[in-house]
């Protein structure tokens, strides 16, 4: 996936703000950061959006999910609260299409979301 900016980042061919990695996941801050926190968490492997899940992943959006709450902690945001959202396609405003969890936290936020 040589034109997917976030498969670039995995590999290393694109700089990024790393602050967790392991066999499966990798975490680096947003570039136009939407709140004090805001982390991305990605699978290494290529995935569009959430509608190319399968029951086969569901332990790495289990495991992503769960590293998004350590590293909640980490920042020192999960006691306030914090926000694990994942934008699937066009009208939820998916703009970069490998699948990415956002950890936003630090500040309050509004619900209904915009
Ligand atoms: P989406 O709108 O697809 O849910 O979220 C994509 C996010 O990726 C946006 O918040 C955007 O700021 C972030 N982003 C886009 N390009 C880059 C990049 O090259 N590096 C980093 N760190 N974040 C990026
Ligand atoms: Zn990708």
């Amino acid at each position: 996936m040589d034109d997917c900016i976030f498969c670039r980042i995995v590999s290393g061919d694109l700089e990024s703000d790393l602050i967790y990695e392991d066999d499966d996941l990798v975490a680096f801050r947003d570039l136009n950061p939407q709140a004090p926190t805001h982390v991305l968490l990605i699978p290494r492997r290529h995935v569009s959006t959430v509608n190319d899940l399968g029951y086969a992943d569901a332990e790495l959006i289990g495991r992503l999910v769960l590293a998004g709450q350590r590293l909640a902690s980490e920042e020192g945001i999960a006691e306030e609260g914090y926000r694990l959202v994942l934008n699937c396609n066009r009208e939820a405003g998916q703009s970069v299409f490998h699948l990415h969890l956002h950890l936003l936290g630090g500040r309050r936020m509004k619900w209904p979301p915009g």
